[in-house]
């Protein structure tokens, strides 16, 4: 049995080191693709409720290797950027294109708002407001064209430098959102704190919310207090119809999801925005 255990042990560190050194050649490949310009971002549409109208989406970042079979999904080589200052780096990355894009779209009459991941090491520099400041600037944008999503996790890590920063945006009309609204730890008492706009409620409580009466419970309840505290509420991962109305019924004011578009290259998100307008 003193054996076995040993070998599973071995078994174990060898999964471990195994898991390391994937983790680091991700972590050089991300590198080297900042500079071969191996990134693109996608627009996933938010569906105005009560005007029936598109007027934002969100950025999220695709990584496309020369080499299509090195792909990497988001969930997986986020987490590992955010492990070291690679997320800084691909964040400005971000932060830059978005501004670039939503500047060309301006340009060529097409206004919508882009709203991007900001991740807990980017809020922590210290400069991180001028540089937002001066992306903006660069590209003549208003501070209505470029809302931010940020996670309970990194709010509840957050100082007074980062909340009055935080406050200063909202003050000037950026779109603040909490991502993935009640999966963190978060009090309801936190919601007075965080100098937020919008709540982005997780898929998770949308899934069976019309199926599910606790699932719709909680869900009429967060939204009443969001409400309440003059939030906008926005839904993620909306797939069907049913969730749709669901939603609707609850007065939620922005939905996202597959039901609604995937997110969509940045020619495809014009086209999809002069059909919405259409209707
Ligand atoms: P997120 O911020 O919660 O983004 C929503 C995710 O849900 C996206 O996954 C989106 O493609 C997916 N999604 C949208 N509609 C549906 C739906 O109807 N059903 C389902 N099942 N999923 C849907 P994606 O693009 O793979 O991104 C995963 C995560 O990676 C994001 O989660 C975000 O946390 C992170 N991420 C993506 N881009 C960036 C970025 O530029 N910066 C940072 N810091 N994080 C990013
Ligand atoms: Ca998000
Ligand atoms: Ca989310
Ligand atoms: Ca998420």
């Amino acid at each position: 049995a003193k054996e076995s255990g040993r070998n599973r042990r071995h078994l174990f560190t060898d999964e471990i080191s195994r898991k390391l050194k994937a983790q680091r050649e991700i972590s050089t490949r991300l590198h080297q693709s900042l500079g071969n310009g191996e990134f693109e971002l996608v627009y996933q549409p938010q569906f105005d409720m009560t005007s029936q109208s598109v007027t934002a989406c969100e950025a999220l970042l695709r990584w496309r290797p020369q080499d299509p079979s090195l792909a990497v999904s988001p969930d997986i080589f986020i987490p590992i950027a955010e492990r070291s200052d690679l997320i800084i780096l691909l964040g400005d990355w971000v932060l830059e294109q978005a501004c670039a894009q939503v500047s060309a779209w301006k340009q060529a009459g097409f206004n919508i708002r882009v709203d991007i991941n900001v991740s807990g090491k980017q809020l922590e520099q210290a400069d991180f407001f001028e540089i937002l400041e001066s992306y903006r600037a660069r590209y003549g944008l208003s501070p209505q064209d470029l809302g931010i999503e940020l996670t309970e996790h990194v709010l509840i890590k957050s100082n007074d430098r980062m909340l009055n920063g935080l406050r200063g945006q909202r003050d000037k009309g950026v779109e603040i959102s909490i991502d993935d609204f009640g999966t963190g730890y978060s009090s309801l008492n936190y919601l007075k704190i965080f100098p937020i706009t919008n709540l982005k409620i997780d898929r998770s409580f949308v899934v069976e919310a019309p199926e599910n009466e606790l699932d719709g419970a909680l869900l009429e309840a967060i939204v009443t207090v969001g409400h309440r505290l003059k939030f906008n509420i926005v839904v993620e991962g909306i797939e069907t119809d049913r969730q749709a109305q669901f939603c609707k019924a609850l007065a939620i004011d922005y939905a996202q999801g597959y039901w609604y578009s995937k997110p969509l290259s940045a020619t495809e998100v014009v086209r999809f925005f002069e059909q919405a307008s259409d209707h």
